[in-house]
Protein backbone atom coordinates (compact mmCIF):
# COMPACT_ATOMS: atom_id res chain seq x y z
CA UNK A 1 0.00 0.00 0.00
CA UNK A 2 1.28 3.10 -1.17
CA UNK A 3 1.65 6.66 1.65
CA UNK A 4 -1.10 8.40 -0.06
CA UNK A 5 -3.38 5.28 0.98
CA UNK A 6 -6.81 5.27 -0.40
CA UNK A 7 -9.98 3.98 1.03
CA UNK A 8 -10.75 0.06 1.68
CA UNK A 9 -11.48 -1.84 -1.06
CA UNK A 10 -13.83 -4.92 0.46
CA UNK A 11 -14.56 -7.53 -1.59
CA UNK A 12 -16.85 -9.98 -0.39
CA UNK A 13 -17.50 -13.34 -2.60
CA UNK A 14 -19.49 -16.74 -1.65
CA UNK A 15 -21.58 -19.28 -3.55
CA UNK A 16 -24.80 -18.16 -3.72
CA UNK A 17 -27.57 -18.67 -0.78
CA UNK A 18 -24.58 -18.55 1.70
CA UNK A 19 -25.64 -14.85 2.89
CA UNK A 20 -23.14 -12.40 1.29
CA UNK A 21 -26.42 -9.70 0.73
CA UNK A 22 -27.74 -10.45 4.04
CA UNK A 23 -24.38 -9.74 5.45
CA UNK A 24 -23.26 -6.63 3.23
CA UNK A 25 -26.62 -5.17 3.59
CA UNK A 26 -25.80 -4.79 7.57
CA UNK A 27 -22.41 -3.20 7.16
CA UNK A 28 -23.86 -0.95 4.32
CA UNK A 29 -26.41 0.31 7.11
CA UNK A 30 -23.95 0.77 9.70
CA UNK A 31 -20.97 2.55 7.84
CA UNK A 32 -22.03 5.35 6.07
CA UNK A 33 -18.78 6.05 4.74
CA UNK A 34 -19.18 2.61 2.76
CA UNK A 35 -19.77 2.84 -0.97
CA UNK A 36 -21.86 -0.35 -2.04
CA UNK A 37 -20.41 -1.13 -5.76
CA UNK A 38 -23.22 -1.70 -7.59
CA UNK A 39 -22.93 -3.86 -10.69
CA UNK A 40 -24.04 -4.28 -13.72
CA UNK A 41 -26.03 -7.36 -14.61
CA UNK A 42 -27.82 -8.96 -17.71
CA UNK A 43 -29.93 -11.09 -15.04
CA UNK A 44 -33.42 -10.13 -15.06
CA UNK A 45 -34.50 -8.65 -11.71
CA UNK A 46 -35.85 -10.82 -8.62
CA UNK A 47 -39.06 -9.68 -6.95
CA UNK A 48 -37.78 -6.57 -4.55
CA UNK A 49 -35.00 -5.82 -6.16
CA UNK A 50 -34.28 -2.49 -7.53
CA UNK A 51 -32.83 -1.27 -10.69
CA UNK A 52 -30.10 1.23 -9.38
CA UNK A 53 -29.82 0.00 -6.05
CA UNK A 54 -29.16 -3.81 -6.16
CA UNK A 55 -28.04 -3.78 -9.35
CA UNK A 56 -28.11 -2.05 -12.88
CA UNK A 57 -30.22 -4.24 -15.15
CA UNK A 58 -29.27 -3.97 -18.66
CA UNK A 59 -29.40 -5.94 -21.99
CA UNK A 60 -26.27 -7.92 -23.04
CA UNK A 61 -26.28 -5.59 -25.98
CA UNK A 62 -25.51 -2.45 -23.68
CA UNK A 63 -23.34 -4.63 -21.25
CA UNK A 64 -20.99 -5.63 -24.20
CA UNK A 65 -20.80 -2.21 -25.79
CA UNK A 66 -19.44 -1.41 -22.13
CA UNK A 67 -17.29 -3.94 -22.81
CA UNK A 68 -16.02 -1.97 -25.61
CA UNK A 69 -15.50 1.17 -24.16
CA UNK A 70 -13.59 -0.73 -21.16
CA UNK A 71 -15.65 0.70 -18.65
CA UNK A 72 -15.37 -1.95 -16.43
CA UNK A 73 -12.47 -2.87 -13.72
CA UNK A 74 -13.60 -6.36 -14.22
CA UNK A 75 -16.53 -8.65 -15.57
CA UNK A 76 -17.16 -12.14 -15.60
CA UNK A 77 -19.67 -14.29 -16.42
CA UNK A 78 -21.85 -15.93 -13.60
CA UNK A 79 -24.61 -18.69 -13.61
CA UNK A 80 -24.54 -17.42 -17.52
CA UNK A 81 -25.45 -14.05 -16.95
CA UNK A 82 -22.83 -11.43 -17.28
CA UNK A 83 -21.99 -8.96 -14.19
CA UNK A 84 -19.72 -6.18 -14.50
CA UNK A 85 -18.48 -3.28 -11.97
CA UNK A 86 -17.79 -0.12 -13.50
CA UNK A 87 -14.67 1.77 -12.84
CA UNK A 88 -16.04 5.22 -12.76
CA UNK A 89 -18.01 4.62 -9.63
CA UNK A 90 -15.28 2.97 -7.87
CA UNK A 91 -12.58 6.18 -8.78
CA UNK A 92 -15.13 8.78 -7.79
CA UNK A 93 -15.89 6.86 -4.39
CA UNK A 94 -12.38 6.71 -3.54
CA UNK A 95 -11.72 10.18 -4.74
CA UNK A 96 -14.14 11.55 -2.22
CA UNK A 97 -12.43 9.75 1.00
CA UNK A 98 -15.09 6.67 0.80
CA UNK A 99 -14.35 3.02 1.07
CA UNK A 100 -16.11 0.99 -1.30
CA UNK A 101 -17.69 -3.01 -0.77
CA UNK A 102 -18.05 -5.65 -3.89
CA UNK A 103 -20.45 -8.07 -3.93
CA UNK A 104 -18.65 -9.91 -6.89
CA UNK A 105 -17.15 -14.03 -7.29
CA UNK A 106 -14.02 -15.36 -6.75
CA UNK A 107 -13.55 -13.82 -10.84
CA UNK A 108 -14.50 -9.97 -9.85
CA UNK A 109 -12.09 -10.76 -6.92
CA UNK A 110 -9.53 -11.66 -8.60
CA UNK A 111 -9.62 -9.16 -11.01
CA UNK A 112 -9.78 -5.98 -8.52
CA UNK A 113 -6.89 -7.72 -6.68
CA UNK A 114 -4.84 -7.40 -9.95
CA UNK A 115 -5.91 -4.07 -10.77
CA UNK A 116 -6.08 -2.60 -7.09
CA UNK A 117 -3.27 -4.62 -5.09
CA UNK A 118 -3.30 -4.51 -1.53
CA UNK A 119 -6.42 -1.10 -1.49
CA UNK A 120 -8.49 -4.85 -2.04
CA UNK A 121 -9.06 -6.85 1.22
CA UNK A 122 -10.62 -10.44 -0.44
CA UNK A 123 -13.30 -12.28 2.55
CA UNK A 124 -14.91 -15.10 1.55
CA UNK A 125 -18.30 -16.05 3.12
CA UNK A 126 -18.49 -20.16 4.01
CA UNK A 127 -22.16 -21.98 4.63
CA UNK A 128 -21.95 -24.10 7.08
CA UNK A 129 -22.54 -27.59 4.47
CA UNK A 130 -23.67 -27.45 1.17
CA UNK A 131 -26.90 -29.33 2.60
CA UNK A 132 -27.77 -25.71 4.10
CA UNK A 133 -27.12 -23.81 1.39
CA UNK A 134 -29.92 -25.73 -0.45
CA UNK A 135 -32.06 -25.49 2.17
CA UNK A 136 -31.45 -21.49 2.83
CA UNK A 137 -32.06 -21.16 -1.25
CA UNK A 138 -35.42 -22.82 -1.14
CA UNK A 139 -36.14 -20.73 1.94
CA UNK A 140 -35.52 -17.64 -0.26
CA UNK A 141 -37.58 -18.53 -2.47
CA UNK A 142 -36.55 -16.08 -4.93
CA UNK A 143 -35.02 -18.64 -7.34
CA UNK A 144 -36.97 -20.78 -9.47
CA UNK A 145 -36.04 -24.62 -8.31
CA UNK A 146 -34.07 -24.84 -11.84
CA UNK A 147 -32.23 -22.15 -11.17
CA UNK A 148 -31.50 -23.43 -7.35
CA UNK A 149 -30.15 -26.62 -8.92
CA UNK A 150 -28.07 -24.86 -10.90
CA UNK A 151 -26.30 -22.08 -8.06
CA UNK A 152 -25.78 -25.57 -6.26
CA UNK A 153 -23.72 -27.32 -9.20
CA UNK A 154 -21.97 -24.29 -8.93
CA UNK A 155 -21.38 -23.52 -5.42
CA UNK A 156 -19.12 -26.67 -4.86
CA UNK A 157 -16.86 -24.79 -7.92
CA UNK A 158 -16.93 -21.36 -6.39
CA UNK A 159 -15.75 -23.09 -2.99
CA UNK A 160 -12.70 -24.51 -3.86
CA UNK A 161 -11.38 -20.98 -4.75
CA UNK A 162 -11.45 -20.30 -0.80
CA UNK A 163 -7.50 -20.17 -1.36
CA UNK A 164 -7.27 -16.89 -3.14
CA UNK A 165 -8.91 -15.26 -0.10
CA UNK A 166 -7.70 -13.23 2.54
CA UNK A 167 -10.09 -13.94 5.02
CA UNK A 168 -12.69 -17.19 5.56
CA UNK A 169 -16.09 -16.12 7.08
CA UNK A 170 -18.15 -19.08 8.42
CA UNK A 171 -22.01 -17.81 8.41
CA UNK A 172 -23.32 -20.68 10.77
CA UNK A 173 -25.13 -18.01 12.80
CA UNK A 174 -25.43 -14.76 11.39
CA UNK A 175 -24.46 -12.71 14.40
CA UNK A 176 -21.22 -13.63 14.31
CA UNK A 177 -20.65 -13.84 10.92
CA UNK A 178 -21.59 -9.92 11.18
CA UNK A 179 -19.05 -9.53 14.08
CA UNK A 180 -16.10 -10.95 12.11
CA UNK A 181 -17.14 -9.08 8.77
CA UNK A 182 -17.07 -5.99 11.14
CA UNK A 183 -14.29 -6.73 12.12
CA UNK A 184 -12.15 -7.70 9.36
CA UNK A 185 -13.27 -3.91 7.77
CA UNK A 186 -12.21 -2.18 10.81
CA UNK A 187 -9.40 -3.55 11.37
CA UNK A 188 -8.41 -2.39 7.19
CA UNK A 189 -9.41 0.54 8.13
CA UNK A 190 -6.61 0.78 10.78
CA UNK A 191 -4.07 -0.15 8.79
CA UNK A 192 -0.79 1.70 9.18
CA UNK A 193 -0.60 3.68 5.58
CA UNK A 194 -4.32 4.66 6.17
CA UNK A 195 -3.89 6.23 9.18
CA UNK A 196 -0.68 7.56 9.39
CA UNK A 197 -1.26 11.06 8.56
CA UNK A 198 -2.52 11.04 12.28
CA UNK A 199 0.38 10.23 13.76
CA UNK A 200 2.85 13.14 11.42
CA UNK A 201 -0.16 15.52 12.36
CA UNK A 202 0.90 15.42 15.78
CA UNK A 203 4.69 15.30 15.33
CA UNK A 204 4.47 18.44 12.64
CA UNK A 205 1.86 20.33 15.14
CA UNK A 206 5.54 20.40 17.96
CA UNK A 207 8.20 21.28 15.52
CA UNK A 208 10.82 19.59 14.09
CA UNK A 209 11.33 16.11 16.33
CA UNK A 210 14.70 16.91 18.90
CA UNK A 211 16.29 13.35 18.82
P1 LIG B 1 -26.38 -14.67 -0.96
O1 LIG B 1 -26.38 -13.18 -1.15
O2 LIG B 1 -25.04 -15.18 -0.55
O3 LIG B 1 -26.96 -15.41 -2.14
P2 LIG B 1 -28.50 -14.22 1.02
O4 LIG B 1 -27.94 -13.13 1.88
O5 LIG B 1 -29.59 -13.86 0.06
O6 LIG B 1 -27.33 -15.02 0.27
O7 LIG B 1 -28.98 -15.37 2.00
C1 LIG B 1 -29.67 -16.53 1.53
C2 LIG B 1 -30.81 -16.86 2.49
O8 LIG B 1 -30.27 -17.39 3.72
C3 LIG B 1 -31.66 -15.64 2.86
O9 LIG B 1 -33.02 -16.03 2.92
C4 LIG B 1 -31.12 -15.25 4.24
O10 LIG B 1 -32.11 -14.62 5.02
C5 LIG B 1 -30.70 -16.60 4.83
N1 LIG B 1 -29.57 -16.52 5.77
C6 LIG B 1 -28.46 -15.72 5.72
N2 LIG B 1 -27.63 -15.97 6.75
C7 LIG B 1 -28.21 -16.95 7.48
C8 LIG B 1 -27.84 -17.67 8.69
N3 LIG B 1 -26.69 -17.41 9.35
N4 LIG B 1 -28.68 -18.59 9.14
C9 LIG B 1 -29.84 -18.88 8.49
N5 LIG B 1 -30.27 -18.26 7.37
C10 LIG B 1 -29.44 -17.30 6.87
P1 LIG C 1 -26.86 -13.00 -7.90
O1 LIG C 1 -27.42 -13.31 -9.27
O2 LIG C 1 -27.21 -14.06 -6.88
O3 LIG C 1 -27.18 -11.60 -7.43
O4 LIG C 1 -25.28 -13.05 -8.04
C1 LIG C 1 -24.67 -14.18 -8.60
C2 LIG C 1 -23.18 -14.09 -8.43
O5 LIG C 1 -22.65 -13.02 -9.21
C3 LIG C 1 -22.73 -13.82 -6.99
O6 LIG C 1 -21.64 -14.70 -6.72
C4 LIG C 1 -22.26 -12.39 -7.03
O7 LIG C 1 -21.24 -12.16 -6.07
C5 LIG C 1 -21.71 -12.30 -8.44
N1 LIG C 1 -21.61 -10.93 -8.92
C6 LIG C 1 -22.47 -9.89 -8.72
N2 LIG C 1 -22.02 -8.77 -9.31
C7 LIG C 1 -20.83 -9.08 -9.89
C8 LIG C 1 -19.87 -8.34 -10.63
O8 LIG C 1 -20.00 -7.14 -10.90
N3 LIG C 1 -18.78 -9.02 -11.07
C9 LIG C 1 -18.58 -10.34 -10.81
N4 LIG C 1 -17.45 -10.90 -11.25
N5 LIG C 1 -19.46 -11.08 -10.10
C10 LIG C 1 -20.58 -10.46 -9.64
Amino acid sequence: MSNSARGVLLVVSSPSGAGKTTLCRRLRAEFSNLTFSVSYTTRTPRPGEVDGRDYHFVDTETFQKMVARDEFAEYAMVHENLYGTAVAAIEEALAAGRDVLFDVDYQGGRMLRQRFGDEVVLVFILPPSLAELARRLRARGTDAPEVIERRLEVAREELRHYHEYDYLVMNDHLERAYDALRSIYVAQRHLRPRLEHLARAILDAHGPASS
